[in-house]
C-alpha cells in the first residue's frame, strides 16, 4: 500500500492546494492531508474548521483522508504508516525553506521521502494568506478558493468585524 501524506496549514484551502491534492492522490494508493493545529501562527480557522472544509472539498476524492495532528510533519507521516510526504512548490522562493525541511526530515527518517509537486501555473502567484488579505478588504475571493471557503471566510468575516 503506498500511502503519502501531505501537511500543511491550510488556513484556508485555496485551488493550489486541492490541485496538488488531486495531483499526489493519483499517485498514490491513500493520501492523507495532514491539516497542522498551529497555534503560533495565529489562524484564521481552527484546526477543526480546516479540517471541515478539507473534508468537503475532497469528498468525491476516493482515496482522500483529511486529519488534524500537531507537532512535527515527519512524526505524523510515520504514524500514518505512510513512506511519503508530499509539498507543493509555487517559486524559487519557497524553495530554500523546503530543501532544508527536507533534507533535515531525511536525516530524522531514512524511510521517507519528500515528493515535490510543481504548481499548475494558473495557482503560481496563490496562498492562503493573500486570499485572506483580498477577503477582509472586501474583494472576490471566487477565483481563488472553492464556494465552500468564500462561504466560511465571509461568514467569520462578519463575526469578527461585529465583535470590533
Ligand atoms: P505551511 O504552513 O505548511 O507552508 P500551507 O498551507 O501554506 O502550509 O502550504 C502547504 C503546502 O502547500 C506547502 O508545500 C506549500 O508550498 C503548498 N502550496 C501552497 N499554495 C500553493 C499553490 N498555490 N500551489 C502549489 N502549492 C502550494
Amino acid at each position: 500500500m503506498k500511502r503519502a501524506v501531505y501537511p500543511g496549514s491550510f488556513d484556508p484551502v485555496t485551488f493550489g492546494h486541492i490541485d496538488i491534492i488531486r495531483r499526489s492522490a493519483d499517485l498514490v494508493d491513500e493520501l492523507v492531508v495532514g491539516v497542522l493545529q498551529n497555534n503560533n501562527k495565529n489562524p484564521l480557522f481552527s484546526v477543526q474548521e480546516r479540517v471541515n472544509i478539507l473534508l468537503d472539498v475532497t469528498k468525491d476524492m476516493k482515496n482522500v483522508r483529511v486529519e488534524a495532528f500537531s507537532g512535527l510533519s515527519i512524526d505524523f507521516v510515520k504514524k500514518c504508516d505512510a513512506q511519503f510526504l508530499v509539498r507543493g512548490l509555487r517559486a524559487i522562493t519557497d524553495f530554500d525553506y523546503e530543501l532544508q525541511m527536507a533534507q533535515t526530515n531525511r536525516i530524522m527518517s531514512r524511510d521517507i521521502d519528500t515528493i515535490f509537486l510543481t504548481t499548475s501555473l494558473e495557482y503560481a502567484y496563490l496562498s492562503s494568506s493573500t486570499v485572506k488579505e483580498v477577503a477582509y478588504y472586501g474583494g472576490d475571493i471566487s477565483k481563488f478558493v472553492p464556494k465552500e471557503v468564500v462561504r466560511a471566510i465571509s461568514q467569520k468575516l462578519n463575526i469578527q468585524k461585529k465583535s470590533d
